[in-house]
């Protein structure tokens, strides 16, 4: 991902994102309020609108939905292909607030053993033609 537009068509409904909180108040020294980062888990969105979107979210052991704005692109920093940073301003500077991961599902070929997203196995679960000739044929060249 490289752009807010990128992030915005990988949310779907069903999609699984590990979220990393890192504004939890830990208490406060001499220069003011000390964060530290807070693990909220695996989350599913559920719904996404123009703006904003949800991920569902266990609060007090009952499933409840978060809301999330969606950022603006001097509030992000894209960490990797499936990672987006969002910062947003405390006194005066942008500091990272939270850290979204997409979570891929893998699963292995049933031919060459490889491991992959499960958007790449075909249906039969093999991560090619080739490797879906070699398992039912494999005696032909
Ligand atoms: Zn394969």
């Amino acid at each position: 991902m490289q752009t807010i537009a990128d992030f915005k068509r990988r949310l779907a409904p069903g999609v699984k994102i590990h979220t990393i909180y890192h504004q939890k108040i830990l208490g406060r020294d001499a220069k003011g309020l000390v964060f530290g980062d807070e693990d909220k888990g695996i989350r599913t969105v559920n719904r996404v609108l123009s703006t904003q979107f949800t991920l569902n979210t266990m609060r007090n052991g009952n499933m409840i939905e978060s809301w999330m704005q969606f950022p603006k692109a001097k509030e992000v920093k894209f960490l990797d292909e499936d990672t987006i940073q969002i910062y947003t301003e405390h006194e005066g500077s942008l500091i990272p607030c939270l850290t979204y991961k997409f979570v891929n599902e893998y699963g292995h070929c049933r031919n060459c053993g490889c491991y992959c997203n499960l958007e790449e196995l075909t249906d039969e679960g093999f991560c090619g033609s080739e490797c879906y000739d070699d398992f039912f044929y494999p005696d032909e060249d």
